[in-house]
């Protein structure tokens, strides 16, 4: 597959999330073939961003328990991204990231982690999966049947967004204190079913409203390919009207391919705004 963007011309790009062995639900795909992929690409830095483990005293609601990498797991990640980093250093920018949930009630754990984990970390996206209806948890991103249960039990569609985007602008304007998570990932992900579930109101307000609360916060966007090839989406998280008005706002915008298998890397790229200007994370200042 070649990258081009719409002039011809080859787009170099930084893919800022991209998921590892290490997540249950993903592939077996080692680093390495994901990195030996990425530079034929031309890729020109990637940032590992594992599922982070889940607070201890959650309960996974997905039906296998995979929605994120092990407690137990986390010193081998980062031993194995120190290594990967060493070997590949003349090829290819590497850092070590994390996909951070954030979990309404679930903050300070979340703190903590971040806290234990901070010397390691390069960089983090900080994304909501899971909200609450009626005291239950839901993975919103499973599947359609997990979804309707979500709208039906919300009462309305249109209740399940506004649940979303009350949680993702919780998100972005909780403080972490210095282990504060600088990019925000995924905003739309309430769209994932959309041709299923299509919405018959207007979500500009609550966009509206957590963008500026990004852009006073110096956070970035996670321009996430994923949602494109995604066959009940069709168009990245977020769509182009989004990015639109989050580059009115300087908001820095850094692709992710969100790639739980080494060929998943640089999608969706194609299916982005062409005049949008990708960057590379802004990376965490404890980052060595
Ligand atoms: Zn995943
Ligand atoms: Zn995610």
């Amino acid at each position: 597959m070649k990258i081009l963007s719409k002039g011809g011309g080859k787009r170099l790009y930084y893919d800022g999330h991209v998921h590892t062995p290490f997540c249950p639900h993903g592939s077996n795909d080692t680093f390495e073939k994901y990195i030996e992929r990425a530079i034929s690409l031309g890729i020109k830095g990637i940032s590992f961003t594992e599922h982070a483990p889940l607070p201890k005293n959650f309960a996974d609601p997905t039906p296998a328990k995979d929605s994120a990498m092990l407690y137990s797991d986390l010193n081998h990640y980062f031993q194995k991204l120190q290594k990967v980093k060493k070997t590949y250093k003349k090829f290819i920018t590497i850092k070590t990231g994390l996909e951070i949930d954030f979990i309404e009630g679930y903050e300070q754990e979340t703190e903590q982690l971040l806290r234990e984990v901070s010397p390691e970390l390069d960089d983090a996206i900080l994304s909501v999966h899971f909200l609450q209806i009626e005291g239950k948890h839901f993975c919103m991103d499973y599947d359609e049947n997990v979804f309707e249960e979500m709208v039906r039990k919300s009462g309305s569609l249109a209740l399940v967004y506004k649940n979303y985007f009350s949680a993702v602008k919780k998100s972005v304007k909780h403080s972490f204190k210095s282990f504060q998570p600088l990019r925000i990932g995924h905003i739309t992900l309430a769209k994932k079913f959309q041709k299923l579930f299509p919405a018959d109101f207007s979500i500009e307000e609550d966009i509206h409203n957590i963008l500026i609360e990004i852009s006073e916060r110096g956070m970035s966007l996670d321009y996430n390919g994923a949602g494109a090839v995604k066959p009940f989406c069709g168009e990245p998280y977020p769509p182009s009207w989004i990015i639109k008005e989050a580059q009115k706002r300087k908001i820095p915008l850094v692709y992710g391919s969100d790639a739980h298998s080494a060929k998943g890397l640089g999608q969706g790229l194609e299916q982005l705004d062409q005049y949008a200007k990708l960057t590379s994370p802004l990376l965490l200042d404890r980052a060595k």
